[in-house]
């Protein structure tokens, strides 16, 4: 593998590994700097929305990634305390090629980075991306190979942070260290087996002080996710000293949520409880100086949705149609920060034309869902109005493909 790059990825999830494939398809040379080894498993509801399912055709993963996934999801729901809402989700896909459905991250993450090698980028992997500082024309980046702790030096053009946000670290886009407060959210997941879920319903669970999901996916197995609270986990710690964080979070889901304790009243865990957190939500920063931002590292939508994965996939094939038709990667000649500036503006502004309702209106449901007396409200109004329900789930963007404006191979149409 070379050392040198048009851009270097730090991150080979869902939006760096679509940002690696498109630009190495683009004919742009690429490396993707991931330090975790595939298959990983991942904190995540693991639903894929249908408006991101045409792009994945077109990056060549659609097809493998369809055989691995869960049944196609046709209803929504709301799980809270006694009550059980199911409303049509169908309605959102009319005319709609595919129907959102559930994938794990182990099958999703590794494909994608496959393809993205496959369209000829560079996979450092297990590598950590631990420094990069401008240099003349471009950026030096340290990586360390996590097996052998041997350190290399690769440079490139760009830089694109597709980092996430759940972990602080010596990078510039990366510092996402706060005052801990009782608010910041934890997000948990696991998988069951003989769970009682309807293969085609995907229910919002609503408890006191957290919110969360359930999905089938692959075999009938079922996907858990859920965000709380600091303060709130801390009492379910209390309340179940004897068992571990995940654990007493789904003690606490089950007496506080009927819909969980039914489902889930066969059910055997299938794997560990992963956790991930604090979570920051909102809009971070869209890059600077030829640095740009991808994914959860530019912002961040509460899970409650199960939107991050579209947006991370979706805001990378943004950031791309605007490199990609911006900047000629054949001449010699470096970008000047005028233009870098610029497409950094019009991704920032195509990534809000897209995303900032999603943002708000996620913001808003979880503002609302975790809290009993707002929740119980709510509840009533959707036992009356059910298709509620349906109009949320198109609120939060699932019905909605990606405006992009200009055509690149690769891209979605
Ligand atoms: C509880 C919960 C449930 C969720 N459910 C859903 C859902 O159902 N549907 C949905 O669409 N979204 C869901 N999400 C959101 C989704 O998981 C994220 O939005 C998505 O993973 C973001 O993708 P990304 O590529 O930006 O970052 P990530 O998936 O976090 O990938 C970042 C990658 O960068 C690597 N990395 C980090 N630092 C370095 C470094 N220095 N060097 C090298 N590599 C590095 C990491 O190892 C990682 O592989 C959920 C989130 C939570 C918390």
């Amino acid at each position: 593998m070379t050392t040198d790059y048009d851009a270097i990825i730090v991150g080979g999830g869902p939006s760096g590994a679509t940002a690696g494939a498109v630009l190495a398809r683009a004919g742009w040379r690429i490396a993707i700097v991931e330090k975790m080894s595939y298959p990983r498993r991942k904190v995540c509801g693991e639903f894929i929305s249908g408006t991101t399912w045409p792009l994945l055709q077109r990056l060549g993963v659609a097809g493998p990634l369809q055989e691995l996934a869960g049944p196609p999801v046709r209803r929504v729901g709301l799980y809270a305390d006694a009550a059980m809402i199911t409303a049509e989700l169908t309605s959102l896909a009319a005319g709609a090629e595919y129907s959102g459905r559930a994938v794990r991250r182990e099958h999703l993450d590794t494909l994608l980075l496959r393809s993205a090698a496959l369209a000829g980028a560079d996979v450092w992997q297990p590598y950590t991306l631990s420094a990069f500082v401008a240099r003349p024309g471009g950026y030096e980046c340290t990586i360390s190979d996590k097996a052998t702790g041997q350190i290399r030096s690769l440079q490139s053009r760009l830089m694109v942070a597709a980092h996430g946000s759940w972990e602080s670290g010596p990078l510039p886009t990366q510092d996402f260290r706060r005052v801990p407060s009782a608010s910041d959210l934890f997000g948990f997941k696991t998988h069951f087996r003989n769970a009682s879920l309807p293969p085609d319903l995907m229910p919002l669970l609503s408890f006191p002080g957290g919110y969360g999901g359930m999905v089938q996916i692959d075999d009938g197995r079922v996907s858990l996710s859920c965000c709380i609270r600091r303060d709130r986990l801390a009492r379910c710690r209390q309340q179940w000293p004897n068992e571990k964080a995940g654990a007493a979070v789904l003690e606490h889901l089950r007496s506080s949520c009927t819909g969980v304790a039914l489902a889930l009243s066969a059910a055997t865990l299938d794997g560990e409880w992963l956790s991930a957190g604090p979570l920051r939500t909102g809009i971070r920063t869209f890059g600077h100086a030829g640095i740009f931002t991808v994914g959860n590292a530019a912002a961040e939508a509460h899970p409650i949705v199960a939107e991050g994965v579209s947006m991370a996939i979706q805001s990378a094939a943004l950031l791309c149609e605007q490199l990609i038709t911006r900047l000629d990667v054949r001449s010699s000649l470096y970008a000047p920060s005028h233009l870098l500036e610029r497409i950094r503006y019009d991704y920032a502004l195509a990534w809000r034309r897209n995303f900032s309702r999603r943002l708000y209106i996620a913001a808003l449901f979880a503002q609302l869902f975790m809290r009993p007396l707002p929740t119980r409200v709510a509840t009533r109004v959707l036992q009356y109005f059910p298709r509620l329900l349906t109009a949320g789930a198109r609120w939060s963007g699932k019905s909605e493909p990606l405006r992009i404006s200009r055509q690149v191979d690769a891209l979605p149409r």
